[in-house]
């Protein structure tokens, strides 16, 4: 069972094949999570010496894809369906890692290369629904291109960097570019590595590494930077009220969200991966103006606001129950009193017993869902959800009031701080018994409740 799937229409399948082969995704490929499917143009062309181009009308120097072997290896792969089809091409919309991000919540993508001068205009009409570019430059063919955007989504895709969760912070993530990094030795032609990275001290290094990430982007790409003094300065307003807005903070010091509008106390930030949508107004008058701007494929919208909260509801979004926002902001890491391991595929049947999560395979598969086990079997659950907040706790009945809700939910904790991160969760205001463990840990409650609206989407992003 792949988890996504890429078609390439190409006059070069080897190339492809070839190309992605070695390596991490050649290793997802043979573990199914990803399948690749180079299909030759030219198989599918009338044409009795499999000629596929022809002259452009008008004249020119080249030669032009023709329309018709396109359009039946297209039809080919698709079968008809309205399938995400991306023309690789130098006049399409420069590819970045937020598109990459995006397109890694298709199951199946086909990309079409050209050649020559390029494609017959009236099949791209037809069949392409994203003309992308990977930067101002002609290539002679667009392989190059879709591999490097093949590669680009598919380590995206959970399960296919063995080293869990890795993708979440690197450059651009946080409009800013990675911190330096050093492997042995510790002297290298007199040159040392950082004192501070062999301190041990996760905090400090997180400092240094943050305060390096700034100065290179700051020197190399100012642009970005720009962007990013953006979101400070507006993580710094929330930060008045911090128990509300923590989510907000955390999404903005991550680099998770785009600001979709902020101004005189209204704000609404979308976490594009997540598919979350997240909106607080100071002035009803905004409500309209906030909740007309909430994106078509957001699956969810966290606000305080009751007149947002009516006017989604008339749009199509889902009563939801009240929530209270917990946030830890001790720098202490909790004590972890029971065996809890990162959970693997192994323990997917075991898990699926007492845990009734939605996207769970995909969950386990990104490394972001942890397990209590008692006598090395799992009893328990908790994880990290694709927007940052804690949660997802489960634990088998007849395990229940054995501490293992806290050791998971510790351990949990302590992560986030590892990173820098001000652990937050989202409990439902009536849950008293998730309030009273989380209280002894020592967190704080929002002054408000609010909603997580829903909605249902065919192709939801996000879950996990
Ligand atoms: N005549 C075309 C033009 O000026 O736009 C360029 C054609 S190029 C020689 C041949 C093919 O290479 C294109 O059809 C496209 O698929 C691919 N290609 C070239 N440069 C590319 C780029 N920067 N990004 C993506 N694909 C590119």
């Amino acid at each position: 069972m792949g988890e996504i799937k890429f078609h390439v229409l190409t006059l070069f399948p080897e190339m492809i094949r070839q190309g992605l082969a070695p390596s991490i995704i050649g290793r997802a490929v043979e573990k199914g999570i990803i399948s690749l499917n180079a299909v030759d143009i030219r198989d599918h062309t009338l044409e009795r010496h499999r000629k596929v181009d022809d002259y452009s009308y008008g004249g020119g120097a080249g030669m032009l894809l023709q329309a018709q072997p396109v359009f039946d290896a297209h039809r080919a792969v698709t079968g008809g369906r309205a399938l995400r089809t991306v023309y690789v091409t130098p006049q399409g919309t420069p590819f970045t890692q937020e598109m990459a991000r995006e397109l890694a919540g298709e199951k199946e993508i086909v990309f079409l290369c050209g050649h020559y001068e390029g494609v017959d205009e009236r099949v791209l009409e037809e069949i392409v629904t994203d003309y992308v570019s990977i930067g101002d430059y002609v290539l002679t063919g667009g392989e190059l291109a879709a591999m490097v955007m093949i590669d680009a989504v598919a380590r995206l895709v959970p399960g296919v960097l063995g080293n869990e969760l890795s993708w979440q912070e690197e450059s651009f993530d946080n409009d800013l570019l990675e911190y330096p990094q050093y492997s042995r030795p510790e002297v290298w032609r007199g040159k040392k590595v950082p004192k501070v990275l062999l301190s041990g001290n996760h905090r400090q290094i997180t400092a240094w590494r943050l305060e390096q990430s700034e100065a290179r982007t700051s020197l190399r790409r100012p642009d970005l930077y720009e962007r990013y003094l953006r979101r400070r300065q507006l993580a710094g307003e929330l930060a008045r009220d911090k128990r509300c807005h923590i989510h907000m903070m955390e999404s903005l010091a991550e680099g998770r969200c785009e600001i979709l509008y902020a101004g005189q106390g209204d704000v609404l930030l979308y976490d594009r991966k997540a598919g979350v949508c997240m909106g607080e107004a100071a002035r009803e008058e905004s409500c309209e103006i906030l909740a007309g701007l909430v994106p078509q494929e957001a699956g969810t919208v966290v606000t305080s606001h009751p007149l947002i909260r009516d006017l989604l509801l008339k749009g199509g979004f889902q009563p939801s129950c009240e929530y209270i926002q917990v946030l830890y902001t001790r720098r202490v890491s909790l004590p972890v009193k029971r065996e809890i391991r990162r959970l693997t595929m192994e323990s997917l049947e075991e898990i699926r017993g007492f845990c009734q999560l939605d996207g769970l395979e995909d969950s386990i598969r990104a490394g972001a869902l942890y397990g209590a086990f008692e006598a090395g079997r799992p009893v328990g659950a908790a994880g990290l959800h694709r927007e940052g907040r804690f949660g997802m706790l489960f634990v088998e009945e007849t395990s229940r009031r054995q501490g293992f809700g806290t050791a998971l939910t510790a351990c949990v904790v302590n992560l986030l701080l590892e990173k820098g991160r001000t652990p937050y969760g989202h409990v439902p205001a009536e849950n008293q018994g998730a309030w009273a463990l989380l209280e002894k840990l020592g967190f704080y409650r929002a002054g408000k409740s609010f909603w997580r609206l829903e909605k249902k989407l065919a192709n939801r992003p996000g879950i996990w």
